[in-house]
């Protein structure tokens, strides 16, 4: 039987941007296999050249990739176009990583005589992309993974597969063969084929906590195979004195729902010091009332778009109808002013009446505020999460942001700045159900390569000391 087509539809309209058949996940890997020694003995300096030529076919093609992302994500052209900067400058930052992170030492030992470590890579990975960012994220394990000598079958998000084969063209015309930097077209069949495979060495993923967790317990029994997770996040912005309200409230509106809140790295509650809550609360709810959510292209252009489609909007509808229900009070209703289309209005509902909060990731623009008394009930609200990604303490002393540094359970731990945009110059990824303590950004060097001990001489030289009868 032939599998079914995967089809890719612009959330902003319906129609149909992609069609293709998902790929034979046996031939990737086999053709994978045979590109790995080649490329793999490539000199470095050969690989990072390859890799400034990809930046360069980015560069060449950002209009067309920009306006791809847009129609497919159906993110504003504007934010499309920030997605095709950060892809550009991973390349740079991936090879200043790889050498700094990855850099040979030599040891002298007065025992053991020179001692040298180097890295390998580890052979044929799997990258499995989310569809939010559906350039940016998995070329921010693909660019590494390649420089550290691997090969790398891409299987975008079946959600994003056009921005996906875009991107992946921009490494062929770099010349990085379709084999050593293969498209992968499928869904989550496709992907759960090339996890479980035997030729791949390892999963790069992006992707929600149930997908990760479920690749997790796929490889349990596979301490060989890399296993790279960036999951989601359930996180916190903290309010606390400060003089700034607009500034207050603007890094919170933008946190909460820039990308339609469809950001792994969005604040999903804003956690508030209860003598600020009057003033900052109107001034977020001021601010969110004059954010234009539309279409891509539309002009003047929209702040957030819609989100990705209408499974997405019907159970972010679900999610905020459960929390006006269940004690939550309505700030800011989520509105769908077109059911047949998945565009949502920002929302913000008052949770802190509600006894059990459910812990999950709500994908999307919907901002819950929390009222609380003192510092030591922000941070333990903060860590009221099974997720660990970002939290971000706005206002503050000095003090106060030391303590909420050091208490804060998470990857990103920022202050006065938004939740968002994390720096991939930095590590980025979370602890707890975000992700398995392999963040990726500068950091994506230390999962794509293993370190090698070398004690090593030109001659053997050797005796035995101890415990010999005479000769
Ligand atoms: P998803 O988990 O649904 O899918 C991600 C990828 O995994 C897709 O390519 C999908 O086909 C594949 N997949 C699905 N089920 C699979 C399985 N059982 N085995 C193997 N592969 C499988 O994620 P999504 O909805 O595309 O992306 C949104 C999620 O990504 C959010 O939770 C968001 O927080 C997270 N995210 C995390 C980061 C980060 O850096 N931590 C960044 C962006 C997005």
């Amino acid at each position: 039987m032939s599998k079914a087509e995967i089809v890719s539809c612009e959330p902003a309209t319906g129609a149909e941007i992609w069609r293709g058949k998902p790929c034979d996940v046996d031939d990737a890997v086999s053709r994978a296999r045979r590109a790995w020694p080649a490329w793999a003995a490539q000199p470095l300096s050969t690989r990072m050249e390859l890799v400034r030529r990809f930046a360069n076919e980015v560069r060449k093609e950002a209009e067309k990739l920009a306006t791809t992302i847009a129609r497919e994500t159906g993110k504003p052209l504007w934010e499309a176009h920030a997605e095709v900067e950060l892809v550009i400058n991973k390349v740079e930052i991936s090879i200043r990583g790889y050498a700094e992170r990855t850099s040979q030492r030599k040891l002298d030992s007065a025992l053991q005589g020179t001692m040298a470590v180097r890295h390998k890579p580890h052979g044929v990975l799997a990258v499995l992309g989310p569809y939010n960012y559906p350039a940016h994220l998995p070329n921010a394990h693909i660019v590494p993974a390649l420089i550290a000598g691997n090969v790398v079958i891409f299987k975008p998000s079946e959600k994003a597969p056009a921005s996906g084969e875009i991107l992946a063209r921009c490494f062929n015309r770099a010349g990085i063969s379709a084999a050593i930097m293969q498209f992968a077209v499928g869904g989550p069949a496709e992907g759960q084929a090339l996890v479980a495979h035997e030729g791949v060495d390892g999963v790069l993923f992006t992707g929600s906590a149930n997908t990760g967790i479920a690749i997790n317990r796929r490889l349990a029994t596979r301490p060989d195979k890399m296993v790279a997770l960036e999951m989601g996040g359930n996180n916190a912005m903290v309010v606390w004195d400060t003089p700034k309200l607009t500034d207050a409230a603007t890094l919170a509106v933008q946190s909460a729902f820039a990308t339609t809140g469809q950001r792994c790295t969005a604040t999903r509650r804003l956690i508030v010091k209860s003598s600020m809550y009057d003033a900052l609360v109107s001034e977020v709810k001021a601010l969110s009332d004059r954010l234009i959510f539309g279409a891509p292209f539309d002009d003047p252009a929209p702040f957030m778009g819609p989100v990705i489609d209408n499974m997405a909007a019907d159970g972010l509808t679900e999610s905020f109808l459960y929390l006006l229900s269940h004690g939550g009070k309505a700030i800011k209703h989520l509105v769908r002013p077109d059911e047949s289309l998945p565009f949502l209005s920002p929302a913000i509902i008052d949770t802190t009446a509600m006894k059990d909060r459910p812990d999950v990731e709500l994908f999307g623009p919907i901002l819950q505020v929390i009222r609380v008394e003192d510092f030591d009930e922000a941070i333990a609200e903060t860590n009221n999460t099974r997720f660990g990604l970002a939290a971000s303490l706005v206002g503050g002393t000095p003090q106060e942001y030391n303590k909420f540094w050091a208490n804060a359970r998470a990857g990103i731990v920022n202050w006065n700045r938004a939740t968002v945009n994390p720096s991939h110059a930095a590590p980025v990824g979370g602890i707890g159900l975000s992700g398995n303590h392999r963040p990726t950004g500068y950091y994506a060097a230390d999962y794509c390569a293993y370190p090698v001990a070398s004690g090593e001489m030109e001659q053997p030289r050797a005796m035995i000391g101890v415990g010999l009868k005479q000769a």
